[in-house]
């Protein structure tokens, strides 16, 4: 595998994605319940709010409680 463009693109663009954003959980909690309006609307959740995405992303704590977000929220639906 060479190291073209492309590649060193979707490396960075894999790093900049893993890498702790500037979100603390109770932040991102704060935005939990927008954003999973918008998963839940079909729209892009993770473009209209990568931070908050990079943060699910490598925080347990904020994923399980979005899961549980979104079952309730789908169960009232
Ligand atoms: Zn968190």
């Amino acid at each position: 595998m060479g190291l073209d463009l492309q590649s060193i693109k979707q490396m960075l663009l894999a790093i900049l994605s893993v890498q702790p954003q500037e979100l603390t959980c109770d932040e991102c909690m704060e935005f939990l319940d927008r954003y999973a309006e918008l998963e839940l609307a079909g729209k892009d959740a993770r473009k209209a709010m990568p931070l908050v995405h990079g943060h699910l992303a490598i925080c347990r704590d904020c994923r399980q409680e979005y899961e549980g977000l979104l079952l309730a929220v789908r169960a009232l639906a």
